[in-house]
């Protein structure tokens, strides 16, 4: 698998450096930064800094990679481990009880989205064949009741009525009575929220808990709140048994440190993040989007290719402005980019700088062949006349066989290979204005 054969890269590459107290402090200082520019909490900064070091200290540097390269690396894994990559994927799915129905209480403060989120998780149950009922314990705003019956009818799920004059423990206990005997699934039961933290809701929200003992008790946080969210979270996380988070507003253009701060405070899986203010817009949380997120791509990037000193930036901002100007992308941009990619550490470096989905994709293929076909088709451009290589359209079937006799290799090989300068030309085509450095950006987040 992927991490073996890394294993194994890092043994024979044979590093030239570790990581040490002195090669990672600036680096980790930008890290820090980067964190609390993200709202991060400062104790759940500090609490991430000191792991990172811990992991890091005495790592080897693998191949071309400078140091600070090999702490991206490291930075990356570990936020994303403590963002909850490490819980599994089971850690976002919701329990449901062995007796029907399933309850779900839903906490946090005022306006972060309990209601609207109780309708998205009304309508993703659905979808899964369950029998829904919401009920609204909000008795202090009328409005708000309305508005829960409202998504919940939008969504086909049905919902139990309640007004301003019960008690929330009566009103959650007549939804559960009722729930049961019409053999709903899940009761969802959404609560009130305050503008700031007060004991008596918190006392209110406790009691509800003790009454209906439900099996998820998720505690709703908005993600544009950002250093706040450690108070909130440390409130609520003492009040209930919480059993997960959602993280709603993802969709807003903050970095959601706050994901980090209530991690470190309530230890919880965060299940769910909203990214959308319409009923469809819940997503269950992926923890390694989010670390790069909160680490921000920009700011990761810059770092890495300040960092990055076997690959030449310079050379490709040359060929972006190159084919920006309408330039033609030949066999020489196409051989350069090859080589490229050997000095990024070669294709097994390239692989721990790609993003996760793709890391996965590429575990099944064999990376030493993919070396070697590099390498190859550096020999059969090598093999090309200048003039060939500038316009490779003159390469007809004579060409291919000189060629192909230069390189060593059979003809079909050259025509594979023109076949994919083809592919690589029509999409710098697509590229063009200054598409390429993003795309080169991409690779090496
Ligand atoms: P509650 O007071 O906690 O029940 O919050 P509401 O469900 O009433 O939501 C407060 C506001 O946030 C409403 O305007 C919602 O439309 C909005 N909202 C909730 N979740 C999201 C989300 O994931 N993204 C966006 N953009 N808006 C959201
Ligand atoms: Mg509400």
């Amino acid at each position: 698998n992927l991490t073996q054969r890394l294993a194994k890269v890092v043994k024979t590459m044979r590093g030239e450096a570790r990581l040490t107290e002195s090669n990672t402090a600036e680096m980790l200082r930008e890290v820090r930064l980067a964190l609390l520019e993200a709202d991060v909490a400062l104790p759940a900064v500090r609490e991430f800094i000191a792991k990172v070091k811990e992991k890091a200290l005495g790592e080897e540097v693998i191949g071309s990679l400078s140091p600070g390269q090999a702490l991206v690396g490291v930075v990356q894994k570990e936020l994303a481990a403590l963002m909850g990559a490490d819980l599994g994927p089971e850690a976002s799915q919701l329990s449901f009880a062995q007796q029907p129905p399933a309850i779900i209480l839903m906490a946090g403060l005022q306006g972060v989205g309990k209601t609207t989120t109780t309708g998205k998780l009304a309508k993703y149950l659905k979808e899964q064949k369950k029998k829904v009922l919401t009920v609204s314990a909000d008795v202090y705003r009328p409005a708000a009741i309305a508005q829960l019956e409202s998504v919940t009818k939008q969504v086909g799920a049905d919902f139990f009525p309640s007004t301003a004059n019960d008690k929330p423990v009566d009103i959650a206990l007549a939804a559960l009575d009722w729930a049961k005997k019409h053999y709903h699934d899940v009761l969802i039961i959404d609560t009130a929220g305050r503008l700031a933290i007060d004991e008596a809701m918190m006392q209110e929200i406790a009691a509800v808990h003790a009454a209906v003992k439900p099996i998820e008790t998720l505690f709703v946080v908005d993600a544009m709140v950002g250093q706040d969210a450690i108070n909130t979270a440390k409130a609520f996380n003492e009040a209930l048994p919480l059993t997960g988070v959602i993280l709603t507003k993802l969709d807003g253009d903050s970095r959601g440190g706050a994901a980090l701060s209530v991690r470190h405070v309530t230890g919880k899986p965060i299940k769910f993040a909203g990214v959308s203010e319409k009923l469809d817009g819940l997503e269950a949380f992926d923890p390694a989007r989010m670390a790069n997120r909160v680490l921000g791509m920009g700011d990761i990037l810059a770092l890495v290719e300040e960092a990055r000193k076997g690959v030449d930036m310079q050379a490709a901002a040359d060929m972006a402005n190159k084919i920006k100007s309408g330039g033609k992308f030949d066999m020489n941009d196409f051989k350069a980019q090859l080589t490229q990619m050997k000095k990024m550490g070669g294709m097994s470096g390239l692989l721990d700088k790609l993003p996760a989905q793709f890391q996965q994709a590429a575990a099944g293929a064999n990376m030493d062949q993919a070396e070697k076909q590099v390498r190859r088709m550096c020999g059969i451009i090598d093999s090309m006349t200048p003039q060939e290589r500038a316009k490779p359209e003159l390469i007809k079937a004579n060409r291919k066989r000189r060629i192909a006799a230069g390189a060593g290799v059979q003809v079909q090989e050259v025509n594979r290979m023109l076949t994919q300068y083809d592919q690589m030309n029509t999409m710098m085509k697509k590229l063009k204005g200054g598409g390429l450095m993003k795309m080169m950006r991409g690779m090496k987040g």
